[in-house]
């Protein structure tokens, strides 16, 4: 199995998954133009796309995913509460997804995971194939006891790492805005992601990706130091951004 970003941020995420079989994406918020210049850097094209799966319908994840699925008859896959929230019935093939409830594409076993985000029904995603786990958990204001359960013992694992604690605190954003990305229901800080890796069983991952960091109150050198700093953390660390994303990462 291999993953990349083609992009990851406040503006626009979008994560290609894929096995000798079937390439599957996690949202789309780029545009058409966009995403399809993004996947050929990747040797991708649109039409390699088996399903795009829909993490939430805030705007960085959805905006790209109906022009996107609509031209390539690519099917959808989402929670009921976010196709609700997206309020769009000409969307073509959909497939609703219970959290707690695994469902196959292809080769791949996949089980979405309900997260506590300022959104209708959000989730995230476990995928498994050839017993490889790889798990992307993104926009989530907090960890629950039921995220722990469902992210240990992974290979690969894409994380959140939105903000540092201090400069959002000290940045320019409106009290409500800064209220919102550090409250419960918002993103995870820099200390919350590393704190999250070092409790969960990590012993086999190979691969940490860093992502969805915010460009006006994270850096990567702040977020890198801390890392550094923290003893302990197993398996490659990359950290993914907007403009490029991440290349391919083999999960073997
Ligand atoms: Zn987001
Ligand atoms: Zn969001």
């Amino acid at each position: 199995m291999k993953f990349a970003s083609i992009g990851s941020g406040s503006k626009g995420n979008c994560t290609v998954i894929s096995n000798n079989s079937t390439s599957l994406l996690v949202d789309c918020g780029f545009s058409l133009k966009q995403t399809t210049a993004r996947l050929e850097r990747l040797n991708m094209n649109p039409q390699d796309i088996d399903a795009v799966l829909v993490t939430h319908e805030h705007d960085d994840h959805w905006s790209g995913v109906r022009a996107l699925c609509m031209k390539y008859e690519i099917p959808i896959y989402l929670s009921a509460g976010t196709y609700r929230a997206v309020n769009d019935r000409c969307l073509g093939p959909i497939n609703l997804v219970d959290t707690e409830v695994p469902f196959t594409i292809g080769g791949f076993k996949i089980l979405g995971i309900t997260v506590p985000h300022d959104a209708l029904e959000p989730l995230q995603y476990v995928f498994e194939t050839n017993s490889l786990r790889f798990g992307l958990l993104t926009d989530l204001g907090h960890l629950t006891p039921y995220i722990f359960e469902h992210y240990s013992c992974l290979d690969a694992l894409f994380l959140e790492a939105n903000h540092d604690e201090l400069m959002l605190a000290e940045g320019m954003y409106p009290s409500f805005l800064k209220a919102r990305i550090s409250g419960n229901w918002g993103h995870l800080s820099n200390s919350q992601a590393i704190d999250f890796v070092n409790k969960i069983d990590h012993a086999r991952l190979q691969h940490l990706v860093f992502g969805h960091i915010s460009d006006r109150n994270n850096c990567r050198s702040v977020l890198k130091k801390l890392v550094n700093q923290t003893s302990g953390i197993l398996g490659k660390v990359h950290y993914a951004n907007y403009e490029y994303g991440s290349d391919w990462i083999e999960i073997i």
